[in-house]
């Protein structure tokens, strides 16, 4: 679980990218197409999902972490650098999400050609009682499981389409509209969902701090995390968990909650000692298939937001 890099396969990444540029495939007007055949991919499954609503049939974004992979775990093989350098646009969720591609994409292909969906928005710091409070220095990347948040992803996104690929402006603009409608829709139905929480069992512990943009917008209190960071690839000390165990227990704790693509192994661990269930469902950092519970964002937001109501009730 503990967060390696690879310098070996980043390095025959970034040799790979530079043969790439060097032949021609990243040409210096890659940020326009011609005609409406905008190439572009987007580093998650949600990402895609909402920028394909941005798009409409304008034309197709392809992602490139595949579904049910954990963004935080996930390294970008060298074709996954192929497929950037032939888009004209890379749309990433930011705030240290893709780390590694990130930084290969911009020194390859410039900035220009990246989109950071999340630009704008605040990092949230840790309350008290959350644990780094008064510490933390990590951006929390978490801002999509907020859909007000995701507004600000729509019209980065938007913009960036319109830049590109001006003759579609109206429809991109039109799209992203009507898209902000539904997660409007969508923050109203969330509301309604928690308050039938009774308010003494608001409290969140997840495998990871991945809630913290959630609990703010809906009135919920983050009590810890089985792995005490925002990424799901940090290592947990025996006192860190021991620590969760007497939180979980003085706090009455109802469920300890894990993605699908998160190890619950030390969920399991904590939840046996402190005699609380573990709820494994989760899919918040990837969409499920087509013909699973949350083929799209809004689904996955809906799928997750009963997940964790009826944990908690
Ligand atoms: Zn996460």
């Amino acid at each position: 679980m503990s967060r390696v890099r690879a310098p070996h396969l980043l390095a025959g990444v970034m040799t790979a990218l530079l043969l790439i540029v060097v032949a021609g495939c990243g040409s210096s007007s890659s940020a326009s197409a011609p005609q409406g055949t905008l190439k572009v991919v987007a580093t998650t499954s949600f990402l895609r999902d909402i920028a394909q609503n941005v798009a409409g049939k304008q034309f197709r974004v392809g992602e490139l972490i595949p579904i049910g992979v954990d963004p935080h775990e996930w390294q970008p093989a060298p074709s996954d650098l192929v497929t950037v350098v032939n888009s004209d646009l890379l749309i990433v969720n930011g705030g240290g999400l893709e780390g590694t591609l990130l930084q290969v994409a911009q020194n390859a292909g410039g900035h220009e050609r990246v989109v950071v969906a999340s630009r704008g928005l605040a990092p949230r710091v840790p309350k008290p009682g959350e644990p780094g409070y008064g510490q933390s220095t990590e951006i929390d990347p978490h801002w999509w499981l907020d859909p007000i948040d995701v507004v600000t992803y729509v019209t980065n996104i938007r913009d960036a389409f319109i830049a590109a690929d001006p003759a579609h402006a109206a429809a991109c603009r039109a799209n992203a509209a009507a898209y902000i409608v539904k997660l409007k829709a969508l923050d109203a139905w969330i509301k309604a969902q928690i308050a039938t929480i009774p308010p003494a069992n608001r409290v969140l512990v997840m495998n990871h701090l991945s809630h913290g943009y959630f609990a703010d917008r809906y009135g919920l209190r983050v009590a810890g995390a089985v792995i005490p960071s925002v990424s799901s690839g940090e290592t947990v000390s025996a006192k860190q968990m021991a620590d969760l165990v007497k939180t979980i227990d003085t706090q009455h704790v109802k469920a300890i909650f894990v993605e699908l693509d998160e190890n619950p192994g030390l969920a399991d661990q904590i939840a046996a000692e402190a005699h609380v269930k573990v709820i494994t469902k989760l899919l918040d950092h990837s969409l499920s298939t087509a013909s699973g519970p949350a083929p799209t964002y809004l689904a996955m937001m809906r799928y997750d937001t009963q997940v964790i109501v009826s944990g908690l009730r």
